[in-house]
């Protein structure tokens, strides 16, 4: 079977690493920063040296194409190419590396190919710098306004417009993805979690993308004095906090095992510490394939009593969205690729959230997961062995030929 190169992916993953280097193993790489454009411009410069053609849409979404034999949509290949802060050298930038290589394995071997083959940097995957996360890909699929995408700001207060009008990637509306003019997107990632490496598997075949809620819960009580209330008067918005939290996880361990669920912010007022708190906040997000579990997890939600340790309790939906399917089809071209080549595989679906996700709406959408060293991502500790990263290079390369056949 084709296989990519390890040396040349090593490279690859190896200069890259240069763009935004903390020297601590890991990368800043924030969208559109010095960094990035680096990275931009180094990934440009690889295209044209491969003889591709390069064209940037409105919200700086790269495309590098090499021409098909024949007048047909292309296939699309890649990731982003953003990290957030003190993030890894392989979230995002290994689905642009590996399509990259394959583009590279397509054009020194001379393999024939019907259609274009494209590899793609969406921008601002990360929403490290800018909200939201995904922005790009989601103002290209309607999912976002442009205008109000143009004036979300970073913390030195630059709006993403601003920073988008000075990176000189900002191109034509008429270069967006459209199904007219790409047939497929194949986006491999690391997986940003620990279970392939812990069942000892090479390949994910990702099934789609999780559905999740979050939730923010609201605790009213009594500020008062710390040293003076006796305990039986107290209205301790904390507490019952604590006890609702304890509540939700004693519940929602009793679901289905691969459901998983956080709080991950909680803020007390008025927060000093000879202050009984009188208003506690707390947020859950829960994240399933399957809608049924969600609703169990709902029901869970709304028997909360309305008041607990004597504090009113209330709850809100921040927000929420729906399990996507990726295209089935494709989806079993990675499973056959990769037992081909003899590869371990388990079908999943995604907890993080990806551009893919909002592609799969427009065209028809696979991913491809690769382990992540002890789950470590988001954190400078982000690794793939490369020989990892040859592997999903080489079901990509397989899987774009095979939907070239189609
Ligand atoms: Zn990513």
């Amino acid at each position: 079977m084709l296989m990519c190169n390890k040396e040349r992916l090593q490279d690859k993953i190896t200069t890259f690493s240069k763009f935004g280097d903390t020297g601590k193993g890991g990368i800043t790489r924030l969208s559109l920063s010095p960094a990035a454009l680096e990275a931009r411009e180094e990934f440009c410069k690889r295209c044209k040296a491969l003889g591709m053609e390069i064209k940037t849409d409105d919200m700086a979404n790269i495309y590098a194409t090499i021409p098909g034999d024949e007048n047909l949509p292309a296939i699309m290949m890649g990731s982003h190419a953003d990290s957030v802060k003190q993030g890894g050298n392989y979230d995002g930038i290994l689905g642009v590396l590996t399509g990259l290589e394959v583009a590279e394995t397509i054009v020194t071997e001379k393999i024939p190919h019907k259609h274009p083959i494209t590899v793609v940097i969406w921008t601002n995957e990360e929403g490290a710098r800018f909200e939201p996360a995904m922005m790009s890909s989601g103002v290209i699929t309607g999912k976002f306004d442009k205008d109000v995408m143009l004036a979300s700001k970073d913390t030195e207060g630059i709006t993403f417009k601003e920073a988008l009008e000075a990176s000189g990637y900002m191109g034509e509306v008429e270069n967006r993805m459209t199904p007219e003019k790409y047939r497929a997107l194949v986006e491999l990632h690391v997986e940003q979690g620990p279970v392939l490496e812990d069942e000892k598997i090479d390949i994910g075949v990702v099934e789609g993308v999780c559905g999740m809620i979050n939730y923010e819960f609201t605790f009213a009580g009594q500020a008062d004095h710390a040293g003076t209330t006796p305990m039986k008067y107290r209205k301790d918005a904390l507490y019952a906090a604590v006890k609702t939290i304890q509540y939700l996880h004693d519940e929602l361990d009793k679901l289905d095992s691969k459901l998983v669920y956080t709080t991950g912010k909680i803020s007390a007022h008025p927060n000093i510490h000879t202050v009984i708190p009188d208003l506690v906040k707390f947020t859950l997000d829960a994240r399933h394939q399957d809608p049924e579990v969600i609703n169990q997890v709902l029901e869970i939600i709304k028997a909360i009593p309305k008041t607990v340790e004597k504090c009113e309790a209330s709850f809100e939906k921040a927000w929420s969205r729906n399990t996507v399917h990726f295209h089935s089809e494709f989806v079993n071209y990675v499973e056959k690729n990769a037992k081909e080549f003899g590869y371990t595989t388990k079908r999943m679906y995604s907890g993080p959230g990806h551009d893919a996700q909002f592609i799969t709406d427009i065209i028809p959408t696979t991913m491809i997961f690769v382990p992540s060293e002890k789950g470590h991502s988001h954190c400078e500790k982000e690794f793939t062995p490369l020989e990892n990263c040859l592997k999903g290079a080489n079901v990509l390369l397989q899987t774009v030929l095979d939907i070239d056949k189609k």
